[in-house]
């Protein structure tokens, strides 16, 4: 390998560090404990070592130790070839086609081993590079450590920790910006998310995640190269957008995209609404994805649809309200703005089918929950989207609607008959059982409403 790893050093280092002259930290003057990593990712580590391989703990693992978070995941990087990862443990399958990449398989735990690879202008996940031939993937192409580092994104992903020496290896300046709490792009970055918008949103994502601040030079670009992410296939964005507000820091995201004007881009007509100073929506939106943080961070489940009908409730709303105005009964006209507001989001980041239909059933019930007393009322205790219905009810009266009664009222009916009731803990409800069962009760139902 041509990279020289002699030199103990830690000074202060230049911005920029020259290639092939990484900061290495050794194990007296760093926080990474073996303890603190997991048991599998270190078995195998050692096994890669001791069969006279480099082995490294890379990415997210390292920089969520360094920064005192508990990391998600361990992933490890090495110079041996994925068949050469095979031969070495018999839990190991290979997959992907464009990368190859090797799983050792512990158990429902999984530690992903990579070869060193090159930058060729690709991103990690499949997005815009395609070979004609189909063969010969130069994203494939085995590279050094050091051309392993400077493909990543940013530099606080591109820290190695060493099993061999217990030290941490920084070529991109990575401990200098953790220091300052900064996230920047490694290269140029009008070049690096030009290969892949998706970074623009990686970086408002770990801003969020990791308290940090976008430095300057890589924020500046994106409001040039932010369309870009109109390029990107819906469901990767989709991917993203669960990374974004699915992970404990949907607050700080959803400030993160603002600030760097990208929600645009995920949800146009919530970011419409939000500019157009909609405090109602705004406040909705606060206290949706509080909500949210506040579950992941007591364990409790959370759902997409339920994100999704939040983000675009303003669409939801002005449509059911025109059609309504126009002279259509309530319930076909939410069901009318449903539609349209979930045909319209496909441009943006689509929403899978499992939890389009969920999310269209929280709007549609809220002219029924805002209507409905006496015997119609009953039947929709039966509703199994009733609990998620009603939550987004009383977030409409946390965020400032005048609701207080008809919430209680609900809550009051639902309480008095548990049993018809879903809980309130599952807003994502197991699909099939419950869908097969909503199904058959809202065909008998529905001629009624
Ligand atoms: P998280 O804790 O959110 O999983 P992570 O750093 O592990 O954060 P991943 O998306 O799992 O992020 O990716 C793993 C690593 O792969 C990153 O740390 C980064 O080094 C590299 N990587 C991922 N996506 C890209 C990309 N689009 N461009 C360049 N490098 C990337
Ligand atoms: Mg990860």
């Amino acid at each position: 390998m041509p990279h020289s790893e002699a030199s103990p050093v830690v000074e202060t280092a230049p911005t920029e560090r020259e290639p092939g002259n990484p900061r290495i930290v050794p194990r007296s003057e760093h926080c990474i404990s073996r303890s603190n990593i997991d048991s599998h990712a270190l078995k195998v580590l050692y096994r890669l070592h001791k069969a006279g391989y480099q082995a490294y703990l890379v990415g997210g693992g390292v920089r969520d130790l360094l920064i005192g978070l508990q990391p998600k995941d361990f992933d490890v990087a090495t110079d041996a070839t994925p068949e050469e990862v095979r031969a070495l443990f018999r839990n190991c399958r290979l997959i992907g086609r464009r990368f190859r990449l090797a799983h050792v398989v512990f158990g429902r735990k999984v530690v992903e081993v990579a070869t060193f690879r090159a930058n060729h202008g690709g991103e990690d996940d499949g997005a815009g590079e395609v070979h004609a031939d189909g063969r010969i993937l130069r994203d494939n192409v085995f590279g050094t450590i050091e051309d392993d580092a400077f493909r990543r994104d940013f530099t606080v992903n591109a820290l190695y920790y060493d099993i061999g020496r217990f030290a941490l290896v920084d070529y991109t300046g990575a401990l200098e910006d953790i220091e300052a709490r900064r996230l920047r792009l490694i290269g140029d970055p009008a070049v690096r998310y030009r290969e892949d918008p998706v970074r623009m949103l990686r970086a408002a994502r770990f801003a969020a995640k990791l308290g940090f601040e976008v430095d300057p030079a890589s924020a500046e670009p994106m409001a040039e190269l932010g369309p870009l992410l109109a390029d990107v296939p819906p469901a990767r964005l989709f991917e993203e957008v669960l990374k974004l507000f699915q992970s404990g820091h949907a607050v700080a995201s959803l400030e993160q995209l603002r600030r760097h004007d990208l929600l645009q881009y995920l949800f146009p007509r919530a970011d419409r609404a939000l500019k157009s100073g909609d405090s109602g929506f705004e406040a909705l939106l606060r206290c949706a994805l509080a909500n949210t943080d506040r579950r992941i961070a007591e364990d409790r489940p959370v759902t997409p649809a339920f994100v999704y009908a939040v983000f675009l409730w303003p669409h939801v709303r002005a449509v059911a309200a025109e059609q309504v105005e126009a002279g259509e009964p309530p319930v076909p006209a939410w069901q009318h703005a449903a539609s349209e507001a979930l045909d319209a989001q496909q441009a943006a980041t689509a929403l899978p089918k499992r939890f389009a239909g969920p999310a269209r059933e929280i709007w549609t019930l809220q002219p029924k929950l805002e209507r409905y007393t006496g015997k119609r009322a009953r039947r929709l205790l039966g509703h199994p989207r009733l609990r998620a219905g009603w939550d987004f009810l009383c977030l409409r009266r946390d965020s400032g609607e005048d609701l207080d009664a008809l919430c209680e009222q609900w809550r009051q009916w639902m309480e008095a008959e548990p049993e018809r009731a879903a809980p309130s803990e599952a807003p994502a409800p197991r699909k099939r059982r419950r869908r097969r069962g909503g199904r058959r009760r809202r065909g008998g139902g529905g001629g009624n409403e």
